[in-house]
C-alpha cells in the first residue's frame, strides 16, 4: 500500500508508533524540559527502550538496519512534542553514528553501536571559535606519537557537551615528523578520556533542554586505532566525513519540519474554537488562506525531505545525496520558522504566552537555518554544484584554484 507521500505500510505502522510515543511519552514533558534546561534522561531512556535510538544501526551491530526515511518519520513525530527530544533522535541515528558505521573499523563499530544502543547521544566535534562556516580552518590538531594521537585545541557550540560519552573530533592531522596529513575524526569517550573537558555551556535562545557546550582538549590521547579513515584516507577524507554530514542536515531539516507541522496542528485546532464576531476565526478568509499556505510548504518540505532521505550520493555512497539533503534543508528550515510564526500569529496574544508551545516552538525553530551548515553556505554548495564550479570563499581563492584561462575566455 502506498499513500500520497508514498509511504509503504511498514513506515506508516513507525509513523503510528512514533506518534502515539510522541504524544504521550514526550509532550507532556516539553514544556518542563525547556524550563528547566536539563537533558531529558527519561525521554531518552524511553527512547531506548521503544528501539528509536541507534535505529539504524545495521543488524549486525545489534541495530534494526533501519533506513534515513525510517528516522525522519520518527525525528517528525518528536519534533510535534519536543523538539529537544527530536534532535536527540536525530543524532542517534544520523550524523557521528552513520559516520562511525559507515567508516569505522570493526572495533570501532561496536564501540559506537553499544553505546548508542544503551542510550547515548553521540557527539560531534567541528566548529571552533575561528572556524565556523569555515571549517576547514579549524586549528585543533592530532600529533602522531608512536601507537597514539595527542590532541590539543578548543571546540565550541557542541551538542551534547557534558551528556554525550561518544565524541567524534575533527582535527588537522601530524604525522610524527610534524608534517601535515589532512583532517581526520577521532574517536573518544568522554569520563574514559582524560583531557577532555566542557569548559563552558552557551546560553541558547531555545532548545534549552540541550546542552551546547564549550569543549578543551587538553593532551588528550587516542589510541591511533580509533582514528576515523574514511575511504579516501586522510589526505581527501575530511570531505567524506562531511558527507556524512548529509544525514544530519535531512534531520535538522526534518526537525525543523516537525516542528512546524506540530505549530500547525495546534493552530487549526484553535481557528476552529475560538470565536471572534460571532463566529470561529477559521472562518476568516485571512486565516484560511494562511493556514493554506502553511498547509503547502510544509508539504513541500517534507516531500523534499523524503527525497533527499530516499536519495543516495555518488559513487556508492551510503549517505544522502548532498544536493537533495542541502536543498532540503535550506527550505524546511527557512519555511519552519515562517509556518511556526504565522501559527503563533493565530493564537494573538495567548501565542505570545509561555504557557502555549508557540513560543518555545518559535525560539527553537530558529536554530535550524544555522546550525549544520547555514542557509547562505548550503545555497554556496548548491549553486556550485549547479555550476559545476568549486567556489571558493576566500578572497585569493578564484586565483589559487581556477584555471586563468577561464577568465581569460570571459
Ligand atoms: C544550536 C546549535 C548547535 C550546534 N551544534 C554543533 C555541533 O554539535 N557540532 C559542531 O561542530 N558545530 C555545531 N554548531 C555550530 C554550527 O555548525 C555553526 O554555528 C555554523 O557552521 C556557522 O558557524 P558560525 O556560527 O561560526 O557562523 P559564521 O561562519 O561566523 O557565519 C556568520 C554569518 O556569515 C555567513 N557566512 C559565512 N561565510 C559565508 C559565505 N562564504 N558566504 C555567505 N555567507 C557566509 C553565515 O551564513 C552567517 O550568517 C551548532 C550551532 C548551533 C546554533
Amino acid at each position: 500500500m502506498h499513500t500520497p507521500l508514498g509511504l509503504t505500510a511498514d513506515e506508516l505502522a513507525l509513523t503510528a508508533r512514533a506518534r502515539e510515543f510522541s504524544i504521550n511519552i514526550v509532550r507532556p514533558r516539553a514544556a518542563a524540559i525547556d524550563r528547566e534546561e536539563q537533558y531529558p534522561f527519561d525521554i531518552v531512556k524511553a527512547l531506548t527502550e521503544a528501539g528509536f535510538m541507534g535505529m539504524t544501526i545495521p543488524r549486525e551491530y545489534g541495530g534494526q538496519g533501519r533506513s534515513f526515511l525510517d528516522a525522519v518519520l520518527v525525528i517528525e513525530e518528536m519534533a510535534k512534542s519536543c523538539t529537544v527530544s527530536a534532535r536527540i533522535v536525530v543524532e542517534a541515528n544520523m550524523g557521528a553514528i552513520s559516520t562511525v558505521m559507515a567508516y569505522g573499523t570493526e572495533a570501532q563499530k561496536r564501540l559506537a553501536a553499544t553505546l548508542v544502543l544503551s542510550g547515548d547521544k553521540p557527539a560531534i566535534c567541528i566548529t571552533e571559535p575561528a572556524a565556523g562556516s569555515d571549517a576547514t580552518a579549524m586549528t585543533t590538531r592530532a600529533d602522531k606519537r608512536g601507537d597514539i594521537y595527542v590532541i590539543n585545541g578548543r571546540k565550541h557550540w557542541i551538542t551534547g557537551a557534558g551528556v554525550s560519552k561518544l565524541h567524534l573530533i575533527f582535527a588537522r592531522i601530524f604525522d610524527e615528523r610534524g608534517a601535515e596529513q589532512g583532517i581526520g575524526g577521532f574517536i573518544a569517550v568522554r569520563e574514559e578520556a582524560k583531557g577532555l573537558r566542557v569548559a563552558r555551556r552557551e546560553q541558547t535562545m531555545g532548545l534549552r533542554g540541550m546542552p551546547e557546550g564549550e569543549l578543551v582538549f587538553e593532551n588528550l590521547e587516542i589510541p591511533a586505532s580509533m582514528a576515523l579513515v574514511p575511504p579516501s584516507g586522510f589526505a581527501r577524507g575530511f570531505a567524506d566525513l562531511m558527507n556524512a554530514y548529509n544525514s544530519q542536515r535531512v534531520g535538522a531539516g526534518t526537525v525543523a519540519m516537525g516542528v512546524a507541522a506540530g505549530a500547525l496542528e495546534h493552530a487549526l485546532a484553535y481557528v476552529k474554537e475560538r470565536e471572534q464576531f460571532g463566529r470561529p476565526i477559521g472562518e476568516f478568509q485571512g486565516l484560511q488562506w494562511m493556514l493554506a499556505d502553511m498547509q503547502i510548504e510544509l508539504n513541500a518540505a517534507r516531500l523534499m525531505l523524503y527525497a533527499a532521505a530516499r536519495s543516495r550520493g555518488p559513487d556508492g555512497s551510503a549517505f544522502p545525496d548532498p544536493m537533495l539533503a542541502a536543498q532540503a534543508k535550506i527550505f524546511a528550515s527557512e519555511a519552519a520558522i515562517r509556518i511556526v510564526n504565522d501559527a503563533l500569529q493565530m493564537f494573538g496574544a495567548r501565542g505570545y504566552s509561555r504557557e502555549l508551545p508557540l513560543e518555545r516552538m518559535a525560539r527553537d525553530v530558529r536554530m535550524f537555518t544555522i546550525g549544520g551548515g547555514t542557509a547562505q553556505v548550503l545555497r554556496t554548495l548548491v549553486a556550485a554544484k549547479m555550476l559545476g564550479w568549486k567556489l571558493p570563499q576566500t578572497r585569493d581563492g578564484y586565483v589559487k584554484d581556477m584555471p586563468l584561462s577561464r577568465f581569460a575566455a570571459e
